[in-house]
């Protein structure tokens, strides 16, 4: 990388296209965070199961390059899968404990698929620093302990949840959802919204907090529920009774498109990039 020699901070920005907000939210924050913004642009094959939407899943190139640009990215970055996994590729990396609950449970080899895509375009684009949003929390979680474990010399920087004016979380695959699925999507942030005032109101108990949660989703038609979990922030490991803070993160089936949300317990007073 030139840019590395020339003394030039560079930020990168994993993605799988199909841009929304909560995308251009963390181009936009990448931006103030160095010299030169790097977006990757790649559905990882190795990341979805056989079962999964690998085939249809949104993609819009041109619209996308478009959005970039005007996001002032400096490289779109966009390798195809045989260049990504030529013939004989067969070295993965796996974070072990972190990828096994939550989405790693229900989404086998997934977070294996993550884990080796991202440390492959770390090594490719050699970026100081590195933007994820805690919509994927679970990844998150992922890739710090990756960046730590192997020494990594570079950054990773967490950002909120972006999300549309009435709560649902901003993600490539709402796109599947007819109007009537739309709908009931809401129940997800709404009950997290409401788990997140039952904390704030002294609620403790894990028990309590998750019935909750699964009253309000299950009440609308549609869905159905993956998990719903209560996790230490860091570790993910399930807890009983809200201490301090937690993360209260779910999966819920909203007809054939799986949804994921989460919230910090009781809500954070203030939201910023970290
Ligand atoms: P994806 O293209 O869905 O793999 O997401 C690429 C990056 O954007 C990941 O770090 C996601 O966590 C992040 N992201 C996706 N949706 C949102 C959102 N609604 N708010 C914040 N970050 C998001």
């Amino acid at each position: 990388m030139i840019w590395r020699g020339e003394g030039l901070k560079i930020v990168l920005v994993p993605t799988m296209g199909f841009f929304h907000e909560g995308h251009l939210a963390l181009m936009k924050h990448g931006r103030t965070l160095g010299d030169r913004l790097v977006v990757s642009l790649f559905v990882n094959p190795a990341q979805f199961g056989p079962s999964e939407d690998l085939q249809r899943y949104p993609r819009d190139l041109d619209r996308d390059a478009g959005l970039a640009r005007e996001a002032g990215v400096n490289v779109l970055f966009t390798p195809s899968p045989e260049q990504m996994y030529p013939e004989g590729y067969q070295t993965y990396v796996t974070v072990e404990k972190l990828s096994q609950g939550l989405c790693g449970a229900s989404r086998p080899g997934h977070f294996r698929g993550v884990a080796t895509v991202v440390l492959k375009l770390f090594n490719l684009v050699q970026p100081h620093l590195a933007v994820f949003g805690e919509k994927d929390y679970q990844q998150l979680m992922i890739i710090r302990r990756l960046a730590a474990d192997l020494n990594l010399p570079m950054d990773i920087v967490g950002c909120p949840i972006v999300r549309e004016s009435d709560g649902l979380a901003m993600s490539s695959r709402n796109a599947y959802l007819t109007p009537e699925e739309r709908a009931a999507a809401l129940s997800l942030s709404y009950a997290l919204k409401g788990a997140q005032k039952l904390a704030a109101a002294g609620e403790k108990s894990r028990e309590k907090i998750l019935d909750l949660v699964k009253r309000i989703i299950t009440r609308e038609p549609h869905t159905r529920i993956d998990y719903i979990s209560l996790v230490h922030s860091d570790t993910l490991e399930e807890v009983d009774i809200l201490k301090d803070e937690a993360r209260l993160l779910l999966a819920v089936w909203v007809g054939s498109t799986r949804l994921i949300d989460n919230a910090l317990l009781p809500e954070a007073r203030y939201t910023c990039c970290v």
